[in-house]
């Protein structure tokens, strides 16, 4: 493996790649002994596959990017479906704006979608949790923290953490690392419903430094996740050059896009064309001196410069296989989803929706409540459009369940927790099995070890993106893409 400067010395037709998060250890090679353009193979068209794509094509104007896609349709677990006059999303529906989400925005912008683009309603703020039997409201701001009866008693944890010594060990659980810091009662009750609404998991398994690396690294850097807190109410942060499509954007918190998150998956393929490639699996590599080539399941083969694959863990496991490269298996939530559209109003609160502590003993990980956050999305004003989400790692038996038992789980949760009998006018169901990777303790260094023995074994020509490794979210998945193309050395 080459060093930066070793890499600068060589020949003068060797280009090299430093993507720095993705493989800080692992310098990306290609070597274009004719004077012809680079080509790019991505394996996997969800939005990681799509998105690097088009970061790809901005960069290198005039290469070959090739996209595999086994699936007949692109975007992964991204689908927006219309039921009648009931707009849906089987899978992702929001994005925040804060953060990776400034990524998502300029891709809108680059894409011409600002039309598209939705902020969730005011209303949207109020988020609530199923606690002790029944919903109540998560206050917002500090001044909310302080007064609200639900979060009133954590102020004397909160009040003693900046004494607790920071972790010596690389990575705990999010559950031991909450109950070391404050206490076991606020790891079940706050963190325990927030972890199942991004990862579906188990707090005692989950990896704190991989699922929140920012909270993760307020410990790190000030010792104290308050003292952290409160400096960076004094920092300066340096803006970087934003448009001024996301400084407004950035004004609300959360966003879609008005026709479903799928139009960003149209609007990335159609920017493609041809060059993807639908119904087509790699089934295996072969690394040759000056290249890759990928066979896939239709009996074609691709050379490529560089092979980006961006497929879930066990197609990864599989495609490297050949390498003999071990990649760390990971668990998988599984998850059902059921959309439900009522043609009048029959929500009496308005919201985000709630979510449901562990230890409450739900079947249900919560309900959004779509068409308070995202009216605009709704077809017209009386409608109301509802999604229970269940499953997850602590229910691995309900996504087994049938359609109709699903919908009765989400009927009885609505009776108890909302106290809605009306059935809805529509419904739609969908199970999504082995859709949210569960990062355990100690993933980011297996991760780390398994981007180095990639590049050796494949002479720096393959590298890895998508939501096995660096976040679950769309927002990590384009921001990853976008920081592996912009990192290429060339
Ligand atoms: C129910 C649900 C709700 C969610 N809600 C949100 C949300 O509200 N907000 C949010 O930010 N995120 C949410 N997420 C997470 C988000 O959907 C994912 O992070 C994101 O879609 C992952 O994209 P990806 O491209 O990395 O992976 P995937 O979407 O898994 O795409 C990988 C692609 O690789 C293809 N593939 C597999 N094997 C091969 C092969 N051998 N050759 C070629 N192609 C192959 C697959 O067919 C697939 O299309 C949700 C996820 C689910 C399941």
């Amino acid at each position: 493996m080459k060093t930066e400067t070793q890499r600068r010395k060589g020949a003068k037709a060797q280009r090299t790649v430093f993507p720095l998060r993705l493989c800080a250890f692992a310098p990306l090679r290609f070597d274009t002994h004719a004077q012809r353009p680079y080509r790019f193979v991505i394996i996997g068209g969800g939005i990681s596959g799509l998105a690097l794509a088009w970061f790809l094509r901005q960069r290198f104007n005039d290469a070959s990017i090739i996209v595999l896609e086994k699936q007949e349709r692109p975007g992964g677990w991204i689908r927006t479906v219309r039921c009648g006059d009931f707009l849906f999303e089987e899978g992702p529906r929001s994005c925040r704006s804060r953060g990776t989400g400034t990524a998502t925005l300029q891709l809108i912008e680059d894409l011409k979608l600002e039309s598209q683009w939705l902020a969730a309603a005011p209303a949207s703020q109020k988020r609530f949790l199923y606690i002790d039997g029944s919903l109540q409201q998560m206050p917002n701001g500090i001044l909310g923290f302080l007064s609200s009866p639900l979060t009133r008693c954590l102020i004397p944890a909160f009040c003693k953490e900046w004494r607790v010594s920071p972790l010596e060990k690389e990575d705990e659980s999010i559950y031991d690392f909450i109950s070391r810091r404050l206490n076991k009662d606020i790891a079940e009750r706050f963190i325990d419903p927030m972890t199942s609404g991004i990862y579906a998991g188990d707090i005692r398994q989950l990896s704190m430094r991989s699922c929140f690396p920012a909270i993760y690294e307020l410990e790190q850097a000030h010792g104290s996740l308050l003292k952290g807190f409160v400096k960076g109410l004094f920092r300066k942060k340096e803006e970087p050059h934003l448009s001024s499509f996301v400084k407004k954007a950035q004004k609300f918190p959360i966003f879609t896009l008005k026709n479903g998150m799928e139009s960003l998956i149209t609007a990335l393929s159609n920017s493609i064309g041809n060059d993807l490639n639908l119904g087509t699996a790699a089934i295996n590599f072969e690394v040759k001196n000056d290249e890759i080539q990928i066979s896939t399941n239709q009996g074609s083969t691709f050379s490529a410069d560089h092979v980006f694959i961006t497929t879930p863990a066990e197609a990864t496991k599989e495609l490297l296989k050949s390498l003999k490269i071990d990649v760390p298996s990971l668990p998988h939530a599984s998850l059902a989803v059921v959309n439900m559209g009522w043609n009048s109003d029959v929500l009496k609160k308005s919201g985000f929706g709630y979510l449901i502590p562990t230890k409450e003993k739900e079947k249900l990980l919560g309900m959004v409540w779509d068409s308070s956050a995202f009216p605009g999305q709704n077809t017209y004003p009386n409608q109301t459009r509802m999604t229970a989400m269940l499953g997850g790692m602590h229910h691995p038996d309900i996504p087994q369940l049938q359609d109709e038992e699903l919908i009765a789980l989400a009927m009885e949760s609505l009776q108890k927790h909302l106290n809605i009998s009306i059935p809805p006018d529509t419904i739609h169901t969908k199970t999504t099995r082995q859709a949210i990777p569960q990062y355990p303790v100690g993933h980011l260094t297996k991760v780390q070890a398994l981007e180095q023995n990639l590049a050796k074994a494949s002479n720096s020509r393959i590298s890895l993106l998508g939501i096995p490794w660096h976040g679950v979210s769309v927002n990590d998945c384009i921001a990853n893409a976008k920081t592996l193309v912009s990192t290429l050395c060339v």
